[in-house]
C-alpha cells in the first residue's frame, strides 16, 4: 500500500512538473551562460528539510543533463512518443524521496536536452564541473542523469578525464518519467546507492542501469527501446544491485581517470574527429569531406576486423602521409581490431568511443606511437 501511494505520488509530481517545465527549462540554459545552474530550492519547509545533512550518509551530487529519464509524454502506455529532457532536476529528485534515506542529495541542472544534442562543449562543462565538485570534501560521489543514446560516449569521456577516485555514475531511463512502469526512479535510486558505496571507489566511471553496474569502458547501448539495453557483451558487468546493495564481481583492467594524462581544465574546445562508416561500394569522397571541413583525425568504422576497401585505403594513405591520424575501428560491435602496419587501431573500442579517445589524445600529442599506446591502455 505504501509503495503504491509513493508510485502514484511520484507520477502526480512528475505530471505537475511537466506542466511547469517550460518556465523552468527556459531558466536553465547554463551552456549559453557558461556556467551550470544550481537546482532551485522548493518552499521554505522543503528547503529546511533539504538542508538537514545526515553526517552518517554520503554526499551525492546529481548533475542532470536531460534524456528520457527527464522525458514526459501525454500517454502513460506509450514509451516511444515523448519529449526527452523535459523535466527539471528538482522534480526528478522530489519523485524519489527514498534517496534521502541513503544520501545527502544536491542537484544541478547542467543542461536539459536529448543526448544526441550533447556536444563537445557540454562534455567539457560537465567534466570540469565534476572535477571541481570532487576536489572538495563536501562531495563523495556524482550521479549524472543522461539520455541513453549517447550515454556511453559521455561516460567514456568522463572515464578518461575525471581526476578523482570518487565514484562517478551515469544513469538514465528507457521509459519517460510519465510512462507506466517508468524505469527512471529506481534507476536513479540505484545510481545514488552505487555512487555512495565504498566499493565503487577507484573503479572508473560507471553506468548503473536496470540493476546492473557496468564500466564506461565496456558498456554499450544494444537495443533501441527495451529497458535492458546496456550491455558489456564480451567483458560482462562489473556487478549488480540486489536487495538495495551493490555487489561487485569483476574489475576494469584498463587505466582510467587519475591514470590518464588528459587535463581538460584549460581546454575551450576539443579537436574535431569525424567517423566514417565502411560499407560496400565505399567512395573516398567522405574522407576528403572530413579533411576539407576541419577534421584533425578520423575514425574509420570498418567492416569485420576494421577492413577498408582498396580505394579507401589508397585515399586514406594519402591523407595519413600529410600527418592526419586515421584510426581503424569496427562496425561489428564486438571484438578487438588487430594492429595493422601504418594505421592506428582502436582496440575493442567501438567507433564512437574511439572518437572520444582520439579527441583527447590529440590534446596531448600527435605522435602516432603514443596515440596507439593510449588505445592499447585505455
Ligand atoms: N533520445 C533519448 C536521449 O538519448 C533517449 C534516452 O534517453 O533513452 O536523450
Amino acid at each position: 500500500m505504501k509503495k503504491f501511494t509513493f508510485t502514484l505520488m511520484a507520477f502526480v509530481t512528475l505530471m505537475v512538473a511537466c506542466s511547469q517545465e517550460t518556465v523552468e527549462q527556459a531558466e536553465a540554459d547554463p551552456i549559453e551562460d557558461g556556467e551550470a545552474v544550481v537546482a532551485e530550492e522548493g518552499n521554505e519547509e522543503e528547503e529546511a528539510e533539504q538542508q538537514e545533512v545526515n553526517e552518517d550518509l554520503p554526499n551525492i551530487s546529481i548533475l542532470a543533463t536531460g534524456g528520457t529519464i527527464a522525458g514526459s509524454g501525454s500517454v502513460g502506455t506509450n514509451t516511444t512518443d515523448y519529449q526527452a529532457g523535459d523535466i527539471a532536476i528538482e522534480a526528478l529528485i522530489e519523485a524519489v524521496p527514498e534517496m534521502t534515506e541513503i544520501a545527502n542529495i544536491t542537484g544541478e541542472q547542467i543542461v536539459n536536452i536529448g543526448s544526441p544534442d550533447i556536444t563537445n562543449e557540454h562534455l567539457l562543462t560537465l567534466g570540469n564541473r565534476i572535477n571541481e565538485l570532487l576536489a572538495t570534501d563536501d562531495v563523495d560521489g556524482i550521479v549524472v542523469t543522461h539520455g541513453t543514446d549517447t550515454m556511453e560516449e559521455t561516460a567514456y569521456f568522463l572515464n578518461l578525464v575525471v581526476k578523482s577516485d570518487k565514484p562517478v555514475v551515469l544513469v538514465g531511463a528507457m521509459r519517460p518519467a510519465t510512462a507506466m512502469s517508468a524505469d527512471g526512479p529506481l534507476n536513479l535510486y540505484n545510481a545514488v546507492l552505487v555512487a555512495g558505496h565504498e566499493e565503487s571507489v577507484g573503479r572508473g566511471t560507471l553506468v548503473s542501469f536496470n540493476d546492473r553496474i557496468a564500466s564506461a569502458r565496456h558498456v554499450t547501448k544494444t537495443d533501441t527501446t527495451v529497458v535492458d539495453t546496456f550491455v558489456a557483451t564480451e567483458e560482462g558487468y562489473l556487478g549488480r544491485i540486489v536487495g538495495g546493495v551493490p555487489h561487485y564481481y569483476t574489475e576494469i583492467t584498463q587505466s582510467h581517470t587519475t591514470e590518464t594524462p588528459f587535463d581538460i581544465s584549460d581546454l575551450e574546445e576539443l579537436p574535431q574527429v569525424d567517423i566514417i562508416y565502411g560499407h560496400q561500394n565505399n567512395d573516398p569522397y567522405m574522407l576528403d569531406a572530413a579533411v576539407e571541413n576541419g577534421a584533425e583525425g578520423i575514425i574509420f568504422a570498418g567492416s569485420g576486423n576494421g577492413s577498408m576497401s582498396s580505394v579507401m585505403q589508397e585515399a586514406a594513405m594519402e591523407i595519413m602521409e600529410e600527418g592526419m591520424p586515421i584510426v581503424r575501428a569496427s562496425r561489428v560491435g564486438n571484438g578487438t581490431v588487430s594492429h595493422k602496419d601504418d594505421y592506428l587501431t582502436a582496440d575493442s573500442l567501438n567507433p564512437h568511443k574511439a572518437r572520444i579517445l582520439l579527441m583527447l589524445a590529440l590534446t596531448v600529442t600527435d605522435d602516432e606511437e603514443e596515440i596507439q599506446e593510449y588505445y592499447d591502455s585505455y
